[in-house]
């Protein structure tokens, strides 16, 4: 008793020393440690005294052997079926009633009560005959299997408790295993019997709760990379945007270049292609820019470009398109707007530059513009149609600068 006891101790010292905290039962790595340290070690050392004393007692040094395996394998047993059930207890009293479903415990039952109707009959001294079918003590084996599968390690556990009570109680009814001869013979057939259910069924279910384990590790694994590369994707589009953007921006003004405009007027024309819809165009340049530029400085030219944009912009529509296609010459597209509406928005333009007044080295520079205005025919090139309000805007400088002029219809 007191080997035994120093025995499980050492065992327990080991397992602990070994696993730490991350001593779990239904772990593969755990399972393989308690039945090292445990039935293998623990319970063969402390067979020694065990049967030293039987041979001390009977004066026969030939039995030690015999004596030492029937005390390991007993006492080893014990350890194997018993600890996991005492491990569920402790975890039952720690934590309290597990989340369960009542399918599963019907099952359970149903389980309990197959077993205790037919273990009887597997148990029979002779082999049982049940139904004209000659049955085994090893037809419990399925049973423990079962509960494995569905009802994990606390399942295994109990049904592999209830088959080895069932078998000691067989066994204290007289009921010899195997039709054996005799007592010793007996009790160890029915010890192999017991190991090879608890083994095998509580090792199954171990064994299926690390692959769910390790399953449930996998698939978060798998969700964390899917979140990072979802995350890196998001920023890689994120900087295409600001990328595409950018390539779509004037640095100078902050409206759209001229790579834009041409990109998407084409689209606009072909759309109002299909519409059978209007658009007009509108073409302006800086009066006398080059004179602002010798008499201020660079510098200041830039202001004046970079102050014309915000007053033209509050004159069109969120739609219309407004690019600066040049160095000191705009563009303006005008879906849907025909030629007299388009006339009017030019002079709305041409008015609000007027208005511009840029401060400079003390001075007050005016700034004006020159306007051509173009309808599109319907089935013109966007070339074609710029080259025609370029021209308007020329007759525009021509007639004086600061004014509006209509473009010739397409001849
Ligand atoms: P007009 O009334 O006939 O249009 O005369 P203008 O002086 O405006 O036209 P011109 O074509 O002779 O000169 C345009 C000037 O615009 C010359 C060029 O240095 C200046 N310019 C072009 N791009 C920029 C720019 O980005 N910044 C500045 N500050 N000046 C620019
Ligand atoms: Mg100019
Ligand atoms: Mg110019």
């Amino acid at each position: 008793m007191f080997a035994g006891c120093v025995c499980c101790l050492i065992a327990a010292f080991l397992i602990l020393r070994w696993s730490g905290t991350s001593f779990a039962f239904d772990r593969v790595k755990s399972a393989v440690k308690f039945v090292l340290f445990g039935p293998l070690l623990a319970s063969s050392v402390a067979a020694v005294p065990g049967a030293l004393i039987y041979v001390v007692l009977q004066q026969d040094s030939s039995e030690f052997l015999s004596h030492w395996r029937l005390w390991w394998f007993g006492d080893a047993l014990g350890l194997l079926i018993l600890t996991p059930l005492l491990i569920g207890v402790i975890r039952f009293v720690q934590n309290g009633i597990p989340a369960f479903n009542w399918a599963k415990l019907a099952e359970f039952l149903l389980l309990c009560t197959v077993l205790m109707l037919l273990g009887p009959h597997f148990l029979e001294p002779a082999g049982g005959s049940f139904f004209e079918f000659y049955v085994t003590p090893v037809l419990m084996l399925p049973f423990g299997i079962w509960a494995a599968v569905r009802m994990g390690v606390p399942g295994a556990v109990l049904v592999v408790a209830m088959i080895s009570a069932m078998t000691v109680d067989s066994l204290l009814g007289g009921a010899y295993l195997y039709a054996a001869t005799n007592p010793q013979y007996a009790v160890w057939l029915a010890q192999e019997l017991l190991a090879i259910v608890s083994l095998v069924s509580v090792g199954l279910a171990v064994l299926l709760a690390e692959i769910r384990q390790q399953n449930i590790l996998l698939e978060r694994r798998i969700e964390e990379r899917t979140e990072s590369l979802q995350a890196a994707n998001n920023a890689l589009n994120a900087a295409n945007d600001r990328l595409q953007q950018l390539a779509s921006l004037d640095f100078l003004t902050g409206i759209t270049n001229r790579r834009y405009f041409y990109e998407n007027a084409q689209r606009v024309l072909q759309r109002c292609r299909q519409e059978k819809s209007n658009v007009s165009v509108i073409m302006f340049d800086l009066d006398h820019f080059k004179k602002i530029n010798d008499q201020y400085g660079h510098e200041t030219g830039d202001e004046v470009l970079r102050s014309i944009t915000k007053p033209v912009t509050h004159t069109l529509r969120p739609l219309d398109l407004f690019s600066r296609t040049g160095g000191e010459e705009f563009l303006v597209l005008l879906p849907s707007v025909q030629l007299e509406e388009a006339a009017i928005i030019a002079e709305r333009i041409r008015h609000a530059v007027a208005g511009i007044v840029v401060e400079a080295s003390g001075a007050r520079i005016n700034v004006a513009i020159s306007l051509g205005v173009a309808q599109w025919d319907g089935n013109e090139s966007l070339q074609r149609l710029v080259s025609r309000v370029d021209q308007a805007m020329y007759d525009a400088k021509n007639a004086g600068r600061n004014c509006v002029r209509i473009a010739l219809p397409p001849s």
